[in-house]
């Protein structure tokens, strides 16, 4: 492991001052203190500081290093890639071999006929790729108008401009003054109303609401997680997304899952929609596909939405990134997929979420801020309330989620708050090998 000594330490904090603008970061923070911890070491659960302090890391960075850190076959296997063939493009119809293995991979994975791959170097960008697929291929069939995309109000899809649009919180839409047009939210969740039930006051708020009010020959896509990670760990009640993918199909609208957390064993199946049995005609991947060891995300499409493409138009899809299919993110891929299936995650994952409910009963039943815990294989959430008997939330400027999260990295331990109006949540992701020993230790 490597050491630094002061002045090391004193000068990599004065440049990432000066030079680093940091995402999803406060500035005014950032001006006055500097990066907060800076690491330099990352093995199974652990993250390491330039002061050799040892972190665990409880949201796999940014829920997404599923296989944990310090993994050497991952790095081997860029290596070679890399020493064999580091870059080729696909565009017009030019392939490589590990692009080609990972898309059969993928094809094995994925439900239903969910059998064609286009690749991004990231969530955004897949779920923005995905927004552009749908309205090209309602244009092309003669639904030009067909261009609304519906998402749910606290819903995560990214940070490009289609991606933030889609977007259901609050924080990320208030720095953007360019949303994009043709993106609806609806209140998440309301099975009944998406069943029909037109008596619910929030009704003309559901995606079935919004469809009949805009009218379905307007609408292209609804784009849903299975579980809502960034909002809050969300889970939908059981019903809601076959609910969903019904309403889709009454109204010929096209349905996408947004799997960039859920995917790859982190709900304790491989895909989140996997619990549902509900196939979506798109689905949106990223972090765990790699567990964050390099930068890619992947688009998949019915082989039928394929076809029809294919059918209708004899065109260039004039849609593709430099990196679209990077030789040697493909083959980090398929390594890290090895990994999953051989060590079997989703399944450790499902049985460790027996670990985690208990360990948030213990935090319930001792401390009585607690409240409202959640998990559903290895994503999980509680909630911080005032008093919770009495259901009074903290008030915002108490800053109560962010206050535990500090105190947890001041003790070791790295965790997300999620914070809107007087909503104290904190989340934790941690990687897939966390085992049981280690949630106690997370928990205590
Ligand atoms: N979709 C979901 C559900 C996410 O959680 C995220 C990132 O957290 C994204 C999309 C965006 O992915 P990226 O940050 O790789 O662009």
């Amino acid at each position: 492991m490597a050491t630094y000594n002061k002045d090391q330490i004193k000068k990599l904090l004065e440049l990432d001052k000066k030079h680093y603008l940091h995402p999803t970061s406060s500035l005014r923070q950032h001006q006055e203190s500097g990066p907060k911890r800076i690491f330099t070491d990352g093995k199974g659960i652990y993250l390491t500081d330039v002061n050799g302090v040892r972190y665990i890391d409880a949201l796999a960075s940014l829920w997404n290093v599923n296989v944990g850190h310090g993994r050497k076959e991952l790095g081997e296997a860029a290596r070679e890639q890399m020493g064999k063939l580091a870059y080729s493009s696909s565009f017009n119809n030019l392939s490589h071999e590990s692009v080609i293995q990972l898309s059969e991979k993928l094809a094995s994975l994925t439900p239903g006929d969910l059998n064609v791959f286009f690749y991004t170097s990231g969530g955004s960008e897949s779920n923005d790729t995905a927004f552009k697929l749908v309205r090209h291929y309602w244009k092309l069939k003669g639904h030009p108008e067909k261009k609304k995309i519906i998402g749910l109000e606290r819903a995560y899809h990214g940070i490009t401009i289609g991606a933030t649009s889609a977007t259901g919180i609050q924080q990320f839409q208030n720095m953007t003054t360019s949303q994009a047009p043709d993106f609806l939210h609806a209140a998440a969740h309301k099975t009944n109303c998406e069943l029909g039930d037109k008596n619910d006051p929030d009704f003309t708020r559901s995606i079935r609401g919004i469809i009949e009010n805009e009218g379905p020959e307007k609408i292209a896509a609804v784009i849903v997680e299975p579980i809502q990670g960034a909002g809050g760990v969300i889970i939908p009640p059981n019903g809601y997304l076959e609910a969903v993918r019904e309403l889709c199909d009454q109204y010929g609208i096209l349905m996408i899952a947004d799997e960039v957390i859920c995917g790859f064993g982190r709900t304790g199946k491989m895909f989140g929609v996997d619990h549902w049995n509900v196939i979506p005609d798109v689905m949106c991947m990223a972090k765990g596909i790699t567990s964050g060891y390099i930068p890619l995300g992947a688009v998949a499409i019915t082989e039928r939405l394929r076809d029809s493409l294919a059918e209708v138009s004899d065109d260039v899809l004039f849609h593709g990134f430099t990196y679209s299919g990077h030789p040697a993110a493909c083959a980090v891929a398929l390594k890290n997929i090895e990994i999953i299936e051989k060590e079997n995650l989703p399944a450790h994952a499902s049985k460790m979420e027996k670990e985690l409910k208990k360990g948030f009963e213990y935090l319930t039943e001792n401390h009585t801020l607690v409240t409202k815990s959640r998990a559903k294989g290895l994503i999980g959430a509680f909630e911080l309330f005032e008093d919770r008997e009495k259901g009074i939330p903290f008030k915002p400027e108490k800053m109560a989620a962010q206050k535990l999260v500090e105190e947890c990295l001041s003790r070791g331990l790295i965790v997300r708050a999620v914070t809107f109006g007087g909503t104290n949540i904190i989340a934790l992701s941690p990687p897939l090998i966390i085992n049981k020993e280690e949630i106690e230790k997370v928990i205590s």
